[in-house]
């Protein structure tokens, strides 16, 4: 569920999941701040950040983000966390096939219990690494379209595709209809 201030401007919950370590928090910051601090050991914590985007159609979306303080290690948690959230922005790294899979144990759990009109975002994150990459593009192409879901590679270092992440998931937003 989104809410609505008026027909022009949104304002919608985000959150993300994934295993810790994948680089959830330095997106936010990428994100929100412009900013990646490799030897932070910043936690955004309980309180969320927020972030408007601006559309081609002078619509405004404001993402409220929800990051964890890892709790993602705590499954029972994780409704909590996700519920009445119209977007959620799943990370891997791809490096970490092992992070790869847990995303695809996050995207089933959201597609069972989250709200039936939830944007799904498939992340791999740490492009930058793409040397010691393990998880081919491809294998999450396939995945994604499988599920319906949007996918991209980002880097929160370099910056790489990070706003137009945020800018594909409010082009997907469902509009309210008045
Ligand atoms: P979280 O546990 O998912 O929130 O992960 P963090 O945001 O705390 O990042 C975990 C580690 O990965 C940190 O050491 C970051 O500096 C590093 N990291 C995050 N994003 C990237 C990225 O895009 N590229 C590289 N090379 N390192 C990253
Ligand atoms: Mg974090």
């Amino acid at each position: 569920g989104s809410s609505v201030s008026d027909s022009k401007n949104l304002r919608v919950k985000l959150v993300l999941l994934g295993d810790s370590g994948v680089g959830k928090s330095c997106i936010v910051l990428r994100f929100v701040r412009g900013q990646f601090d490799p030897t932070s050991k910043v936690t955004v914590g309980a309180s969320f950040l927020s972030q408007t985007v601006a559309l081609q159609d002078s619509t405004t979306v404001k993402f409220e983000i929800w990051d964890t303080a890892g709790q993602e290690r705590y499954a029972a948690l994780a409704p909590l966390y996700y519920r009445g959230a119209a977007v959620a922005v799943v990370v891997y790294d791809i490096t970490s096939p092992e992070s790869f899979s847990k995303a695809q144990y996050w995207i089933k759990e959201l597609q069972k219990h989250g709200s039936p009109d939830i944007v799904l975002a498939l992340v791999g994150n740490k492009a930058d690494l793409h040397e010691n990459r393990s998880v081919p593009s491809q294998d999450a192409i396939d995945y994604a379209e499988k599920n319906g879901m949007f996918f991209i590679e980002t880097s929160a270092k370099t910056a790489d595709n990070i706003n137009q992440l945020f800018e594909e998931i409010a082009k997907r937003l469902p509009r309210p209809t008045f």
